[in-house]
């Protein structure tokens, strides 16, 4: 008799044992695809923040749990929305006690994303935008200095609203007034809960050191 090492059912031949797939043992095979690596990190975060426990969760575990299809499908939500931080994310849903059907959710999403921006230094939100006006030069054979420019408002606009672009670079580089210029009204007003000016306007007035830190960095590259 051939036995399944996961599901230990048993066959009399070995290809259909080799043929056979159970959850078990398709959770097994695909432990090391992106998802479910994402969901795992998670998972782990999550056992030991919320439930306080010392000993780390392995990947044996995270197969073997009654949450596994919850937090792979997170995994999902954060590889296609591209959440960064993702810990911080993570740490944050914990914190608020979101309930783990939510952690996909578009609208706690965007709540994190509001108040993650402001919280984030300088250097975090500079070094995180620009790889993100990175990703957009290289879809559109640019450079990523040209990103003001040439990027069209509805672009930019959902990438402030995703996170992308920290409200960092939008108030501490003149080019970045370019594409504020170019927004309609409408387009603005979506986006005015993530560059909250008010408050950005408080802070870098006096928080002096960070706006010379990113000034620096966009006489550098001539922006
Ligand atoms: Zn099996």
């Amino acid at each position: 008799m051939f036995t399944c090492e996961y599901c230990k059912r048993s066959f009399r031949r070995e290809a259909t044992l080799a043929a056979h797939a159970c959850e078990k043992k398709r959770r097994w095979l695909s432990r090391d695809e992106r998802k479910v690596q994402l969901g795992f990190r998670a998972f782990q975060t999550f056992y030991k923040l919320a439930t306080g426990a010392t000993k780390e969760k392995s990947i044996r575990d995270f197969c073997e749990s009654q949450y596994y299809g919850d937090f792979v499908k997170f995994g999902k939500y954060v590889e296609d929305n591209k959440i960064d931080p993702a810990d911080k994310y993570v740490e944050f849903l914990i914190r608020e006690s979101v309930k783990l059907s939510d952690w996909y959710s578009d609208r706690v999403l965007e709540m994190w994303i509001k108040r993650y921006l402001k919280s984030e230094t300088v250097e975090r939100g500079v070094e995180r935008s620009i790889l993100h006006m990175q990703d957009w030069a290289d879809t559109n054979s640019a450079m990523w200095s040209d990103y003001f420019n040439a990027v069209s408002g509805n672009r930019f606009v959902h990438m402030v609203q995703t996170g992308k672009i920290s409200p960092w670079v939008i108030y501490t580089c003149d080019s970045a007034q370019a594409i504020i210029d170019r927004l309609t009204d409408e387009q603005i007003s979506r986006i005015a809960e993530f560059i909250d000016p008010e408050y950005w306007t408080h802070k870098t007035r006096h928080d002096r050191a960070s706006v010379g830190w990113a000034e620096d960095i966009w006489k550098e590259a001539g922006l």
